[in-house]
């Protein structure tokens, strides 16, 4: 039976996030041909519609509010709630982020729903469709299919790839009357701790930094080479423990879970706590001086040698190669 999906559109820092292009890849497949309507939530979120019809939504429903200008859990579940009962989808997808994180359990429950989270690949479609999750912080996979009653998704970014961007496309775009009221946390202000740069979970390319690094200073290096390939830079717990970075950079089982294309492990002797973070990257690179070091067990390719002397040459050596490229 096709179904009519129901996916909501993350907005941050006046863009629409990736891995809601993503969802509504998913959403596509799991729709068998079905309908599948983006959800717009914020205060002024209008602009972000024809994005999604663009990749792939049919049509975009929004809830505009005061109140929704940030996230809070209470607001979102009012907004999202007013969407789902106009449609009555038969599946729900979010991106597995950590707005999906929070937001999904407390919709699952207030629809009874079950909800099947974290998935990085699908197979198959409509009601055959068998959702592929890590599980023992990465060292497995499990296929999982839902039985009957509403399908509720959270796709892990940056594992599912869009659909190719159609500007041709069209589709109606609608808004909802919510009155989103009871707040019982108000976000007063977000001070970023890192400003600057690429947000990790969405990067393509991640230069992550350990303990052998040595210092706050140490990272600099990191930097530049994220810089260059144009990635975002990311640590372990033993670098943050150490105050060489802030803790929002950590990869791993209490930090952020990444799947970059590239991940380059400087100085990480790689944990299982560090690994269940990135060692579902589509490629991964250590630098290590000890050759008896667990993250060469995961790596695609190992650099056995100081980092304080290899990065410097990657550095160079990307310099020469960008040189090349534009002349
Ligand atoms: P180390 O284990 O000290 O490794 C440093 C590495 O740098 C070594 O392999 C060394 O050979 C290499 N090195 C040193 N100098 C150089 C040099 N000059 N050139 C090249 N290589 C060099 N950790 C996480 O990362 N993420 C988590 O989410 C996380 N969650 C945890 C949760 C719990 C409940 C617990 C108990 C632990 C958790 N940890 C986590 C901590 C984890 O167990 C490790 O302690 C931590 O990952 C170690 O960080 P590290 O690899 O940077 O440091």
């Amino acid at each position: 039976m096709s179904k009519k999906v129901l996916v909501l559109g993350e907005t941050r820092e006046g863009a629409l996030r990736n891995v809601s292009l993503e969802a509504v890849a998913a959403a596509k497949q799991i729709s068998g041909g079905g309908e599948v309507v983006g959800v717009l939530l914020g205060d002024s979120v209008q602009s972000f519609a024809s994005e999604m019809i663009q990749y792939g939504a049919d049509r975009i429903v929004t809830v505009e509010h005061a109140n929704l200008k940030q996230y809070t859990s209470d607001g979102y579940s009012q907004g999202f709630m007013a969407v789902y009962e106009q449609e009555s989808p038969e599946a729900i997808v979010f991106g597995h982020t950590a707005l999906g994180k929070d937001l999904s359990p407390k919709i699952a429950s207030k629809l009874s729903s079950g909800l099947i989270s974290d998935v990085t690949a699908i197979e198959g479609e409509d009601d055959d469709a068998v959702f592929i999750r890590p599980i023992y912080s990465g060292k497995a996979f499990e296929k999982v299919k839902s039985k009957e009653g509403l399908l509720f998704v959270t796709i892990r970014p940056n594992n599912i790839s869009t659909l190719e961007k159609d500007e041709s496309r069209t589709g109606d775009v609608s808004s909802v009357e919510a009155d989103i009221k009871d707040l019982r946390t108000i976000i007063a202000e977000v001070v970023r701790k890192s400003t600057e740069g690429v947000d990790m979970s969405e990067a393509k390319v991640v230069v992550a930094g350990g303990r052998g690094v040595r210092s706050a200073e140490g990272f600099e290096p990191l930097q530049e080479l994220a810089n260059l390939l144009g990635g975002a830079i990311g640590a372990s717990r033993g670098a943050c423990d150490a105050d060489y970075c802030d803790y929002s950079l950590q990869i791993g089982q209490t930090g952020k879970v990444i799947t970059p294309d590239l991940y380059i492990g400087v100085g990480i002797s790689g944990a299982i706590q560090h690994m269940a973070g990135m060692s579902n990257s589509k490629i991964i690179v250590a630098i290590n001086k000890d050759p008896e070091a667990e993250i060469f067990k995961v790596a695609d390719y190992g650099i056995v040698g100081d980092l304080f002397e290899v990065i410097p040459l990657m550095i160079e050596e990307v310099k020469k190669l960008k040189a090349k490229k534009v002349s």
